[in-house]
């Protein structure tokens, strides 16, 4: 189909006779038949071919599109053919399948990228300083994937134009408008789906769904998913345009936990922390962060940007909340630039007293005595979990020694409570030396609550939850380079924030294609 140098003679609707134009014509079954008998339509050849192949009791359907040219030419091509038996109609059979219409969507982007790259070719032919055409060198080919198949295109190049003003350079219009061997929106959707699940999988769902051609190799889906990270990175770190400041906050929350991924074998430790942060404000609206300390290309400022995206300003009190834990602590800290205020997270003190609680369960039962010396220890933990939430820290730590001294005592003991005493002394000290040491982060809870003032990261939980161990967590085979994992991470938290589609877009500046756009 591709005619550069005969254009006038491409088939045209209009010597296609009857069928001009597609969209009006209502043939009823007696035009039909007409056409099928003969007249203007056998020599385009359309639809009588089709009709006369029609036995009785068949139905037949043909997907043509009409493409209009820039020149005003209207063209006719044939996208996918169908056929069914009217008798064997049935629920199963009805409408397009999933083959049909991955037949039905390739033909047309076929037809599509063909068109527009012939267009292309020929305004491009045209020289900008005397309007002749340039001469034509040679033909090459170029594929292109894309989500709806791979198309390969002739590649016309030209050499300069003989009046030798305008360049003086041979080019392929071709590889300006297709500077990579796949679209971006291919390349997008590969990431977020490589991204949210394994590679492997990601692929083979892919190509359940899209007439994909050969389906991506799993490494490619892989080298994808890192290039759209590292292009997302390098636009986070980019100075900022001046865009107009975002509603003033009056408060900020900042939730910060790590996280823990496997590392690959060559790496010097078997696996490496990750940050995640997830930041609010009054209005509601929530930004995940993540980041992974070593490679994070300047990750505190990428955190303040998100702080400053939210409303905050140098006056804006931001409320911290972490497990104590240096690390992502001093991150939140270095981020903010207003007042911080550092709590420890409710969540991360309440699983631990939980711990001691289901320690406290497994005292014997097996007298009454003992059934009441066991109740009495589950009471006395309540009464720490109460001081605790009440944000009593020396009258809990007091409770807590006091508890100590009896199942220490207990636990050298040869009665048969020895062992549980002793299991349950080592998760209190263990209780015991972590709200010593974070002390000073511990709130009146029950009073925050009430005010509804943030005291939970459990929210942040759940998305690390989401953001690490579903995809690249301990459980997970799979195992990491810190850059890899940081560079999959920027993709799943643009992905977790709902912004990866317009942010692959801006970032694609950053983008590195394997062409140069031609003069
Ligand atoms: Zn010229």
């Amino acid at each position: 189909m591709f005619t550069l140098c005969t254009r006038s003679e491409r088939e045209t609707v209009q010597n296609l006779g009857v069928i001009t134009p597609l969209n009006e014509t209502n043939a009823g079954s007696q035009d039909l038949h007409r056409l099928a008998s003969g007249g203007p339509m056998e020599s385009g050849g359309v639809w009588t071919g089709l009709l006369t192949l029609g036995r009785e009791g068949e139905m037949k359907w043909r997907v043509m599109v009409e493409l209009g040219a820039a020149d005003g030419t209207v063209h006719l091509h044939e996208v996918s053919i169908g056929e069914c038996t009217v008798a064997a109609c049935s629920a199963e059979t009805l409408g397009l399948s999933i083959a049909d219409g991955k037949t039905t969507l390739a033909g047309l982007q076929r037809q599509l990228v063909q068109a527009q790259t012939e267009e292309h070719c020929w305004s491009r032919r045209r020289c900008l300083h005397c309007g002749a055409q340039r001469p034509l060198k040679d033909f090459r080919r170029r594929r292109l994937t894309s989500l709806f198949g791979d198309v390969e295109v002739r590649a016309p190049r030209f050499g300069p134009c003989r009046c030798g003003v305008a360049s003086r350079r041979t080019i392929t219009p071709v590889a300006e408008i297709m500077p990579d061997r796949c679209t971006p929106e291919y390349e997008r959707t590969v990431a977020k789906m490589g991204a949210s699940l394994p590679y492997r999988r990601a692929r083979s769902l892919l190509g359940d769904f899209f007439p994909l051609g050969d389906a991506p190799e799993v490494e490619t889906v892989r080298q994808r998913t890192l290039h759209v990270g590292a292009r997302l990175e390098r636009q986070a770190v980019a100075p900022r345009v001046s865009a107009p400041p975002p509603e003033e906050t009056d408060t900020i929350t900042l939730a910060i936990d790590g996280g823990h991924v496997n590392a690959v074998r060559s790496y010097q430790v078997r696996s490496f922390e990750v940050f995640v942060a997830q930041v609010s404000n009054d209005a509601g609206k929530q930004v995940v962060f993540s980041s992974m300390p070593a490679e994070a290309d300047r990750q505190v400022e990428q955190l303040r940007n998100v702080l400053h995206d939210l409303g905050a300003t140098k006056t804006t009190p931001v409320t911290i909340l972490s497990d104590g834990a240096g690390g992502p602590r001093n991150l939140g800290e270095a981020a903010s630039i207003g007042p911080t205020e550092h709590v420890l997270d409710w969540f991360h003190l309440a699983m631990r007293i939980q711990h001691v609680a289901q320690a406290a369960k497994s005292w014997p039962a097996n007298t009454p005595a003992k059934r009441r010396e066991g109740a009495r220890l589950s009471d006395t933990i309540e009464h720490i979990h109460w001081r605790l939430w009440h944000g009593q820290v020396q009258r809990a730590l007091d409770l807590i020694g006091e508890t100590l001294v009896i199942l220490e005592a207990t636990a050298t003991t040869t009665s048969p409570e020895a062992t549980a005493a002793g299991k349950a002394a080592v998760v209190l000290a263990g209780l015991e030396t972590y709200v010593a040491g974070q002390s000073d982060l511990i709130i009146d809870y029950a009073t925050a609550r009430g005010s509804e003032e943030p005291i939970s990261t459990a929210t942040t939980e759940s998305t690390v939850q989401w953001l690490l161990h579903r995809r690249m967590g301990a459980n997970q085979q799979m195992r990491w380079s810190p850059r890899g994992a940081h560079l999959m991470l920027k993709v799943r938290t643009s992905v977790v924030n709902g912004n990866f589609d317009k942010e692959c877009r801006i970032a694609e500046r950053w983008a590195r294609r394997p062409f140069q756009n031609a003069a």
